[in-house]
Parts: structure tokens; sequence; C-alpha cells
């Protein structure tokens, strides 16, 4: 290529590194790059304003199931937390609190969606295209977010639908539910939360559910304001309760990893949760979940069964098969005709859209690469994708824990793969082997096999359409600390730049 074409095509901007996304991943990305002394970085959001998840989903009753305390960042303890599990108002303003805290503003490029990315094996730079232009960028780090691309299943009959549709996560807050017959679709987290939220204010509820979930009592409460001024003046006391809410959950997972048969004693916890609220018989067997526990994600609500015990709410034990005019259809074949379809129905997990938008070294999109089922060395990197690293990748989900704790160890490990390519110099890169992702894989599938996840006798959104679970993390947040601590280099083939032509020169 001649240098004057070369020059040219970097007319566009040039960062050392493009994170994608500005949900939890993405802002602690930025907060550890610059920690790491790192300034020349961007953040590209599709959206509008920062937060991720907890900008898109504000449907009624949208709160989170882990303390807040322990869902938020080390580094940036909030002593004003309002409730022991906050609303997503509480959730969205801290992430917004830590753009500002951490002076990430002048990073963040809002409304740039990533349209493609290709890797320049010439150049060992990605090329990024956003929907406002090129920029090209040494290093990739793509926190795209596991649930954030809603999922609707293809329903027959629903583009006739003649009244509203929307999904849980773009509710439509200038839409008024007041005295409508709504069919909510799915039982999933979302879906509990909802359900009590809307239930005094329609006319009529059909809940479509095609698995029961396992509800758990939510111990929720109001923050006192001695706890909080104790928290503000003796921040020590704030990190106390994160180790304790931590602590505990640690000592949960050898349940969910190793012995799903100890779990039968929680199943008791929500059966009388159920039992407390629902009297009648029938309904109370349709609520009441065959499988172990913990295998689909275990949902908190004190209020989704007293909700459903209401008399304007109909449970039908079926998923939803057509739609004919406004009549939905189950699959049982109970119909019922509705104002309003609302999908609580979940998100793209285990077939990330991002990953038609990645082209890596030998010019495959990352969907082509996975098309097997995901794979990444330690949750971060793939083979053939140099220097394009995911936060919240393959088999890092947790099932009775924070998501933050993963997010943070994903950062120390960016934080080292980044020294790494300091020492090597400007003109390397790093590919992982295929061999270190292949044994990585094997040693989590193996481990896997004992889980509840895949013998607890249920299928979930854990699973990819091969059964195989490439979503959660065998085992303990510590275990995955400590394997994401540093970059084991022997895992990686140095990659440099082709020498150039002289006539090129
Ligand atoms: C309703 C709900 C409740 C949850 N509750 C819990 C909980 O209780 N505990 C827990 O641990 N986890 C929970 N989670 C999981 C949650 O997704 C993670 O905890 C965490 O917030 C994920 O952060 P993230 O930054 O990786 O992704 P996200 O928060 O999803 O952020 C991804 C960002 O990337 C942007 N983006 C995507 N594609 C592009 C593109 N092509 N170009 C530019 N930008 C793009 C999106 O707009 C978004 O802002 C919940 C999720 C949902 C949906």
């Amino acid at each position: 290529m001649a240098e004057q074409e070369r020059e040219q095509e970097h007319e566009c901007e040039h960062v050392r590194v493009a994170v994608i996304g500005s949900g939890f991943g993405g802002l602690g990305a930025a907060v550890r790059l610059r920690r790491e002394g790192i300034t020349d970085f961007v953040v590209l959001e599709r959206a509008e304003s920062v937060g991720g998840t907890w900008r898109d989903n504000s449907y009624p009753g949208c709160a989170c199931d882990v303390p807040s305390h322990l869902y938020s960042f080390s580094f940036a303890p909030n002593p004003e937390w309002p409730r022991t599990f906050s609303g997503q108002p509480h959730i969205r303003a801290y992430l917004e609190s830590v753009a500002d805290t951490f002076g990430l503003r002048p990073h963040i490029r809002l409304k740039h969606e990533v349209l493609m990315m290709r890797w320049d094996a010439d150049e060992l730079r990605w090329e990024i295209e956003t929907s406002q232009g090129t920029l090209t960028a040494d290093v990739v780090v793509s926190a795209t977010g596991p649930l954030s691309d809603p999922k609707v299943p293809e329903i027959p009959g629903l583009e006739g639908f003649e009244g509203k549709v929307f999904h849980s996560a773009q509710w439509d807050h200038d839409y008024d539910l007041t005295g409508k017959r709504v069919a909510m679709i799915g039982t999933g987290a979302s879906a509990i939360q909802i359900v009590p939220a809307i239930q005094p204010q329609v006319a009529k509820m059909t809940l479509f559910q095609r698995t029961a979930p396992w509800v758990m009592p939510r111990m929720d409460r109001k923050i006192s304001g001695a706890e909080r001024w104790l928290h503000e003046k003796v921040p020590a006391t704030g990190a106390a309760r994160r180790g304790f809410l931590w602590g505990i959950r640690e000592l949960q997972v050898g349940a969910f990893t190793k012995h799903p048969d100890r779990l039968g004693l929680i199943e008791r916890i929500g059966r009388s949760n159920i039992a407390r609220s629902i009297k009648d018989p029938a309904l109370r067997a349709r609520l009441t979940p065959t499988y172990r526990i913990g295998c689909k994600r275990i949902l908190l609500s004190s209020t989704y069964y007293p909700a459903i015990a209401k008399p304007n709410v109909d449970v039908v034990a079926s998923g939803l098969k057509e739609i004919r005019g406004n009549v939905v259809v189950a699959a049982d074949g109970t119909e019922a005709e509705v104002d309003v379809i609302i999908f609580g129905t979940g998100f793209h997990v285990t077939d990330m859209p991002i990953a038609d938008r990645v082209v890596g070294a030998d010019g495959i999109t990352l969907a082509e690469a996975w098309k097997d089922g995901m794979e990444s060395l330690r949750g971060a990197t793939a083979a053939g994708f140099p220097n394009w690293m995911t936060i919240i990748g393959p088999n890092t989900g947790l099932g009775n824990s924070s998501m933050i704790l993963m997010i943070e160890s994903q950062l120390n490990y960016l934080a080292d793969y980044m020294r790494q390519l300091n020492v090597l110099g400007g003109s390397a890169a790093l590919n992982v082997r295929a061999s270190a992702v292949g044994a990585w894989n094997r040693r989590v599938q193996e481990r896997m096999k004992r889980t509840v996840w895949n013998t607890g006798g249920c299928t979930s959104w854990y699973l990819d359409a091969n059964g195989r679970n490439t979503t959660i993390w065998p085992g303990t947040t510590g275990e995955f600390r400590a394997a994401t601590r540093e970059v084991n280099l022997g895992e990686y083939e140095v990659v440099r730049a082709p020498v150039r032509e002289k006539e090129d020169a």
C-alpha cells in the first residue's frame, strides 16, 4: 500500500483504547484506564446517556436483586443507598455520578453506535465504524453487556395485533395502563417485578408462564438515616457491610456448583412463600416449580404471589403460541382478549449482536468464530481477535452474587493487559492462543457438569442453542478474581506488524 494512501486512511482519529458501552462495564473500564495513567481513550455509547441496563430498564418496579452495597463499585462506595435493594432510578443516578466523579465525561461519545470493527493486521489496530464516523484504536474493550439487546419471540399474528406492544426494557411511559387488559409474557426477573407494580392499575392481567420460577422472599428495607450517617462518617462500616454481603454469597456457591442436593432445604422456603399467599391448590400447583432451585435464576419478591392471588390476574401455565386479532392464544389453547402485550422475554445473551460486528484477523466475524458456542480465555479474549477484550464475556455470569465483582476482576485483567502491551512496545498486539482458550474452556465445562445449572432439570437462558452453558461462572467470585489477577503471556502470541516492502516506504 502506498504511503499516501495509508496517510489518507489514517486521517481518521486514532486512540489507544476504544471502550464500547457505558454501563457498569464500560464506565468501570474507563475509571481503570485512567487509574493506569491511560487518558487516550474514548467510550462509545449508542444511547443518549450513560447507564446501560439501568438506563434502559425503567419499567415499574425495576430494582436490583443484589443488595446495593454489593451491587456497586468497591472503588466508588455510596453511603447514600436508600434501600437495601435500591431501585433503578438510584442505580442509574449512581452511574451518572461515577461518570462525573471520575472525570469520564470528556471521554464519552454518546449517540455513537458501533456498527462494525475490523482488525487491520498491517497496522495492528482496530478500524471502528460508528454511526458518526470512523476511528481506529490499538485496543477494543467491548462492554456491550450480556443483557442489553431485548429479545422478542416470533409469534404468529403479532404484526396484526392492533393494541400496544412493548418489551420490558423499552417501557413506554407515555402509555397509560389504567383499566387496560394486559397480557404479560414471561415470568422471569423483570416480569415478577412488573406484575405487582401494575396489577392494582390494570383491569385484567393474563400472565403467560412457560416455566414457574422459584421466588424467594425479598428482604428489602429502608436503610435508616443513622446507618447512612455511619457509612458516610466511618467508611470502614460500609466496607464491612459489603464484605459481609459478599462473604455469605461466597459460602453459598458450593451448593450451586458441587452439591445441588443440598438446595432442597432452600426449596422449602420457596414453597412456603407460595403457600403464604396462594390459597387455591390448583393455582399453587401451577406456580410450584418442578426443577431444582437455582437451575434457573432464583428470583426475589415478597409482592409477586400476593399480586397473582388478586382476582384480576389469571396465570396461564403455558407459553404464548399465536395472536388472532386482539386475542392472545396460549400453547394450551387458553385465549384472552387484550389491549396490551408486554414482553418480559429477556435478552440476546448467548447470541450477542455485537459478535456480528467484529471481524478478526482471519476475516471472520466473532459470531462465525462462535457458531458452535461462545468461548474465550478467562471471559475476556477470543482467539483470532487480537487486542479485543470483552467485559462480562462467556462464562462470567453469576447465579447468586453481584456482577460488579466479576466486572472488577475483569478490570484487573484489562489493567495488566495494558501493562504487558506497554512493555512489549507500541508495535505489538496480543492474540490469545486457541490452545489456551481450549484448555480454559475444558476446565470450565468439566466443572460445569456437576452444577445445578446443568443438572437441575430445567432449560434456561444460561444454556446456548447446543445446550452448553456458556454464560455462568462455575466457581466463587474469589476464584475468578485470582484467575484474572494478571495476564499470563504464555497464553498469548505476540503479533508484530509485517515488515513493509521497500517501494512502499
Ligand atoms: C432488569 C435487569 C436487572 C438486573 N439485575 C441484576 C442484579 O440484581 N444483579 C446483577 O449482578 N446483575 C443484574 N443484572 C445484570 C446487569 O446486566 C449487569 O449486572 C451489569 O449491569 C451489566 O453491565 P454492562 O456494562 O456489562 O452492560 P450494560 O449495562 O447492558 O451496558 C451495555 C452498554 O453498551 C451499549 N451498547 C451496546 N451495543 C452497542 C453498540 N453496538 N455501540 C455502542 N454502544 C453499545 C448499550 O447501549 C449499553 O449502554 C440485571 C440486568 C437487567 C436487565
